[in-house]
């Protein structure tokens, strides 16, 4: 029965996944996931959730077994909600990707206009984009994103859960109000850093104080244009390719690896990375503009990539397709963070540190800004499942988003702006999971540790485990230091006051 479910679920899952490669890649112009889900009709049919049970407490004395059993739990779960709420999520997607706004006269897609409200120059245009684009998601996709989040809380009461927040924690073994105490001591600490530096860029680059700041300001200082010539676009996959090699590392793991960096119309402008099927077809696709984002997106693609395609082959479906995500964007930040590092910088791209120190305040300071804006993430996500009805909760919003970043956000993005089942709670574990792994690294293999092949045998062997083990087991069997956010201040702290 058990062993029907896995082969059932793989195969669901390998098609959702590959459905979301084509679209996502603009070989495909809708995405069909309905179809899917009705050529699996097994997948939401409640019954699992008890035949899971039933097994998991069958398997008291097997650990392997009940823990293996327990991720497939938390995931036939998740699987019981979305297909539920299906339709009203590919109603959003499609609003979404065909809704168009005016902007100077012109008509454009909404999703686009993100980036042409960043790379405007003049400030009361951006704000007019701005204003259009909250119309624009006021009065199409909040409609949808309430019907959501309502049908959603429903669905978990019926399922036996208090809320969100006791439905994740209970399966996933993660305590959110732990996690959400350390970063809130995170941003205490990291205050009067972040507000001195961000005062400076308000002030040189818009003649601004930072209480005048809106969102949009933030996007705007963050681009970083000048930066772009430290990373040559045609040199993408062969300088990288070259670079993990340097740690005896095939970047095709064997041909494992599908690179897709072709230009396309319809591509996603967000890179991403598929597995289609785990280790032998996972897809990494870019749409290169040029840039440092370009070799970060690049990175943190292929450290996702990387531990797909090195899965080992018998694992078992669970530790293949779930676990800690926490640790596979561990995998990814490890490699994306190393565009912050001088050394890696210097050794693999040629930057001389001392001639582009800007260069590093600049990465530090956008690091200091998303992990604020995490921070106060996962404190409004907390408030919004603890809440009983979503009055008021564009305010709350609006006040923890605004303080932990020190520029004013809106109000309307309070749903738009939230990941799904907590996945904020992963990246935050995944920051620090990266943090303390670098530090285990250089101290095992030295400063220069990318260019050292133990190194690459290290990690080759860590990504063989899947997510078999969580971010903490996976630290503390490699006598790391344990999983904490102060490896992830003090870097940015040293970065920022040397
Ligand atoms: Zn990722």
């Amino acid at each position: 029965m058990i062993e029907k479910l896995r082969n059932i679920v793989e195969k669901f899952n390998q098609e959702i996944s590959k459905e979301y490669y084509l679209q996502g890649a603009g070989l495909k112009d809708d995405i069909k996931f309905d179809e899917i889900y009705k050529k699996y009709p097994e997948i939401k049919d409640k019954e699992n959730i008890n035949i899971l049970k039933q097994a998991i407490s069958k398997n008291e004395d097997n650990p392997e077994e009940s823990r293996k059993l327990t991720l497939f739990l938390e995931n036939i779960y998740n699987e019981v909600i979305s297909s539920e709420l299906s339709s009203l999520s590919e109603e959003l997607l499609l609003k979404e990707a065909s809704g168009k706004i005016e902007i100077n006269g012109k008509d454009a897609y909404f999703r686009s206009s993100m980036i042409e409200m960043i790379n405007q120059e003049d400030r009361n245009i951006r704000e007019s984009i701005r204003k259009k684009r909250n119309e624009f998601i006021d009065d199409n996709l909040n409609p949808i994103h309430v019907k959501i989040h309502n049908q959603e809380k429903e669905l978990i009461e019926k399922l036996e859960y208090k809320n969100l927040i006791d439905m994740f924690q209970s399966l996933s073994g993660i305590n959110l109000y732990t996690l959400n105490d350390s970063m809130q001591n995170f941003l205490k600490m990291s205050e009067d850093m972040y507000v001195d530096i961000l005062s400076y860029y308000a002030k040189n680059k818009l003649n601004l104080k930072i209480s005048e700041l809106k969102k949009h300001d933030l996007l705007y200082i963050l681009r970083g244009k000048e930066f772009d010539k430290f990373f040559p676009q045609q040199d993408l996959l062969p300088e990288m390719s070259k670079f993990v090699s340097k740690m005896g590392i095939d970047i095709s793991a064997g041909n494992n690896i599908k690179f897709d960096l072709d230009i396309r119309e319809k591509k996603s402008p967000r890179a991403f990375c598929s597995p289609v099927k785990i280790p032998s077809e996972v897809y990494l696709v870019i749409y290169p503009r040029g840039g440092e984002n370009d070799y970060t997106s690049f990175l943190h693609e292929l450290g996702h990539a990387l531990h797909f395609a090195n899965i080992n082959n018998d694992l078992g479906f669970e530790y293949k397709w779930y676990g800690d995500n926490s640790v596979t964007e561990g995998y990814a930040m490890s490699l994306d963070h190393l565009t912050m590092n001088p050394i890696w910088m210097e050794k693999i791209l040629g930057v001389n540190f001392k001639e582009s120190k800007d260069y590093y305040i600049h990465r530090n300071f956008f690091e200091l800004m998303m992990l604020r804006r995490y921070a106060g993430k996962l404190d409004y996500e907390i408030k919004l499942a603890e809440a009983d009805s979503l009055k008021g909760m564009d305010e709350v919003y609006s006040e923890v988003l605004s303080d932990a970043s020190k520029v004013h956000y809106s109000g309307t993005n309070y749903l738009e702006d939230v990941d799904g089942y907590f996945y904020v709670a992963r990246y935050l574990r995944a920051w620090m999971f990266q943090a303390n792994l670098h530090k285990c690294l250089r101290n095992k293999f030295n400063e220069d540790w990318f260019a050292n092949p133990n190194a690459g045998k290290f990690l080759t062997d860590l990504w063989g485990l899947g997510q078999k083990f969580s971010a903490e087991e996976l630290l503390e069997m490699n006598n790391c230091p344990s999983l904490s956010v102060n490896p992830v201040f003090d870097d940015i702290n040293n970065a920022l006051s040397n």
